[in-house]
Order: structure tokens, then C-alpha cells, then sequence
């Protein structure tokens, strides 16, 4: 191989034309995997897009595959040379909807690409249409140049959570098999900061139910003997934080800490919308306390309505409290944990049913293999500064999936996905030097990664 980083990067800057041309094309695909919202033929004329754009890239094979959810993947591949690695790469073709239903929060068309104080502006501009543009851009670089093998995987209904290419992975576990995984749908901590994803926290909710009376009774004849559902559950739930905010359940370590990336409290105020005054929470830093702790929230309580309400003692109450597990914590036994809590906590042997809703585990990316070491050269080279690592809120199911098909695999998860691209919000934008980067990194990486 005799492509130099330099050679890397004025290609890829050569191609920029090029990416806005191909993202312009897929954001104008109204690509919304919900009949009911857009049609069909959207999806269809983006997966044909998808197959087109990597076709002349070089992938060979390009197709549909279908999936148990009715969206097709896009499914292409290249074979690696011999004794060579392959790469499996991640993308998602739909978007989410305009999420504007009185059609005036949009300030730019929202399915046409559009240049706005030096960011393109349109729905998929960065999730995950910004994603499929990098992989495009790297593979158009290196074209009759890879020294690696290559699948593509772009998944057709990602925004819907139908669990389509969920199932799929194991039903196809050979076609898809690979040495490492590029899960291109998260991003930078912030535009120009090299970051990898290595944590998603789990999930394990329950729905709890407080009764201590057949009926609602008269408070002023039965207040006070008479004990009140709605209080025994509130002493319940406080129980569930300390005083300075940490989540307290008996049997669940809640002192991790996170070694990445340093968020600072008053970025983190801003980006959380706190009311001026109102604390921040927990001892721990706000990355320890997002993404290397138990997180403890009450979503909802059924209770009588203020107004409505009579002089009546609650006889039966419910909360849905909601646990955010972090990687290294088994979300099953957490789920346990809960349970045992509450039940410990119940005051005046009130009555108490517990509901399970279906955990979800925590994943923890790998970040000891060869594949990783090259990324992070590879965003380092592409950057010109030191990579950082964070950890995300929500859970990505598919990276389980991967991860449980194909355990050797190393998963890595980045992509132009920084906090001003407004995902899912009106307004959506890609910062376009984060495409530029990221191809150049992921380029190097392709490049780098076999030796
Ligand atoms: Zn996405």
C-alpha cells in the first residue's frame, strides 16, 4: 500500500463536492419507514439510492434483504483480499419524521439539502443520511485500493424500533460475520472532538402498585388511623435518592466513575435546560453520573388529578419508575434489586404489586483489540488531537444483537452525530467538516487497520 495520510486527505477533500451531492440526493428521499406518515415508495427510492451511490463505489452485489418488520436492509460487500480482515459497516437509511405539525418550525425545506451559516440543513442531514455519506466518501477515496473486506449493512426502519434487522443478524449471522463492526449512527462530543461511544446504559423498569383500602374513604371520617395509598407510595420513592440527588437502591453499587470524556456542569445545566438555582445531582462528576451510575426516575404516577380531586384518602396508587442501567451492571439483577427495594420500603404493610417491564442490558464497546487501536490512530490522525470516549443514554437493542452474534467482533460506535445536529428535532443540520473528518478517519482506519 502506497496511499500516504496526505494523499488520504486531499482525496477525500477533492470528494467533498461530491458527499453534498450524494447526502442532497438522500435527504431528498422522505425516507420515514411509516406508511401511515409517507409513502412506501420513499424508503424504497432511498434504499435504491443506497445501492446505487455504493455500486459506484465499488461494493459489489448491492441488494435488498428483507427483514421480519417489512423494511428491507441494504445489504453490498466486498471480499477482503487474502488472509485480510473485513469490516462490517453500520448505517440506517430512514429518518424520523418533520416533528413539526404546524409546518412552522423548519426554517430551511425540510427534505432538500440546504447550506445555512456553513452547515446543510434537512432531516437525515446527520442521522443517519451524514453517516451513510462518510462511509460512501471513504469507500469512494480508497476505490481499488482497499486492503481490507468490506459489508455494508443499512438498515431500513432503525427510527421505528420495529426490531427488523434485530432479527435478522442471527438469522444471517454468516452473511453478515466480520472482524470488526463501525456502528456509524452516534457522534463527536462535540464537533472537532474526536470521540468514540463506548457505553450505552440498559434499561429495567417496573410499574408498582400501592393499595390499602378496599375504596377511596371520607378523610375526614377515616383521615388519620386510615393509612393513604399515595403517601405510602411517595415515602417509597424517596427513599430511591439520597439527599444529595445519588440513587440509593439497597444491593446496587452506585460510586462508578467514567474515564473519558469531562463534561463540564455548566455545559451539562445548559444542555438540560436546569431552572437557574435548582442543583445538579449526585456526588459523583456529571459523566460518572450519567454514564458510570444507576439512575433512578419516576415517569408517571396514577393518582386522583388536583382538580377532581375530593376529600377522599387514596386507596390504590401506581408509579412507573424507571432505572438506567450503566455497562458493567446486569440489568436483570438490577430489575431484582428494585423490586427487592421497594418491597422492603413498604410502609404500614401496605399491599404492593411490582410489574416488570422487559429489561434491556447496557453495552459496553470494545476498546482493547487491534481494531480499536486503529480508530482511535485513525480519529487522531484525521483531527490532529487525542480522541476522548463518552457513553450514551439510550440503548442501541442492535449493538446486543451484534455483540451476542458475533462475540469476537470489535463494535465501535461513531459518526457526525454532535449535539448541534438537533436529531430528531426540527431543524436538523451536519456540521460538513465533521463528514470530511470522519471519511478521512474512517479512510485511515480501512487503511491501517490490517498491519
Ligand atoms: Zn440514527
Amino acid at each position: 500500500m502506497t496511499i500516504t495520510t496526505n494523499d488520504l486527505h486531499s482525496r477525500i477533500s477533492a470528494l467533498m463536492p461530491q458527499a453534498h451531492t450524494d447526502l442532497a440526493a438522500l435527504v431528498a428521499c422522505q425516507s420515514v419507514a411509516d406508511p401511515r406518515q409517507f409513502p412506501a415508495s420513499e424508503c424504497d427510492k432511498a434504499a435504491r439510492l443506497v445501492i446505487d451511490k455504493f455500486t459506484e463505489a465499488g461494493l459489489r452485489d448491492m441488494r435488498l434483504e428483507p427483514t421480519p418488520d417489512g423494511h428491507p436492509a441494504v445489504f453490498g460487500h466486498i471480499p477482503a483480499p487474502g488472509g485480510a480482515p473485513t469490516v462490517l459497516l453500520y448505517c440506517h437509511y430512514d429518518v424520523q419524521p418533520p416533528l413539526d405539525p404546524d409546518g412552522t418550525a423548519w426554517k430551511t425545506p425540510v427534505f432538500q439539502l440546504t447550506e445555512r451559516d456553513g452547515r446543510w440543513y434537512g432531516r437525515g442531514a446527520a442521522d443517519c443520511k451524514g453517516n451513510i455519506v462518510v462511509h460512501l466518501t471513504a469507500l469512494r477515496a480508497l476505490q481499488g485500493s482497499l486492503p481490507v473486506g468490506i459489508k455494508l449493512i443499512a438498515e431500513g426502519s432503525e427510527e421505528q424500533g420495529t426490531g427488523g434487522l434485530e432479527a435478522f443478524v442471527p438469522a444471517h449471522a454468516d452473511l453478515l460475520r466480520a472482524d470488526s463492526i463501525i456502528v456509524a449512527d452516534t457522534g463527536n462530543f462535540a464537533a472537532g472532538v474526536p470521540t468514540l461511544t463506548t457505553a450505552l446504559r440498559g434499561l429495567a423498569n417496573v410499574v408498582v402498585t400501592v393499595s390499602t383500602l378496599e375504596n377511596a374513604m371520607h378523610s375526614g371520617m377515616f383521615g388519620g388511623p386510615a393509612p393513604d395509598a399515595l403517601l405510602a407510595l411517595t415515602r417509597m420513592l424517596a427513599t430511591l435518592r439520597d439527599a444529595d440527588g445519588n440513587t440509593t437502591i439497597q444491593g446496587l453499587g452506585s460510586d462508578g466513575t467514567w474515564r473519558g470524556v469531562d463534561y463540564p456542569p455548566e455545559q451539562f445545566r445548559a444542555d438540560a435546560h436546569l431552572l437557574p438555582g435548582v442543583d445538579l445531582l449526585g456526588s459523583g462528576s456529571v459523566a460518572d453520573m450519567l454514564w458510570a451510575r444507576p439512575a433512578v426516575t419516576v415517569l408517571g404516577i396514577d393518582c386522583q388529578p388536583v382538580v377532581g380531586s375530593s376529600p377522599a384518602i387514596p386507596a390504590q396508587v401506581r408509579a412507573r419508575v424507571s432505572l438506567r442501567v450503566p455497562p458493567g451492571m446486569d440489568a436483570k439483577h438490577a430489575q431484582d434489586a428494585l423490586v427487592a427495594h421497594l418491597r422492603a420500603v413498604t410502609p404500614w404493610h401496605a399491599n404492593v404489586q411490582i410489574e416488570r417491564e422487559t429489561p434491556g442490558q447496557p453495552f459496553a464497546a470494545s476498546s482493547d483489540g487491534p481494531a480499536y487501536a486503529a480508530m482511535s490512530h485513525a480519529l487522531e490522525q484525521a483531527y490532529g488531537r487525542p480522541i476522548t470516549t463518552e457513553g450514551q443514554g439510550g440503548s442501541i437493542p442492535l449493538c446486543n444483537v451484534l455483540h451476542e452474534t458475533f462475540p469476537n467482533a470489535e463494535i465501535m460506535l461513531n459518526g457526525v452525530e454532535e449535539p448541534r445536529c438537533m436529531i430528531h428535532s426540527p431543524n436538523e443540520s451536519v456540521d460538513p467538516s465533521e463528514i470530511e473528518h470522519m471519511a478521512l478517519a474512517e479512510a485511515l482506519f480501512l487503511t491501517n487497520y490490517p498491519t
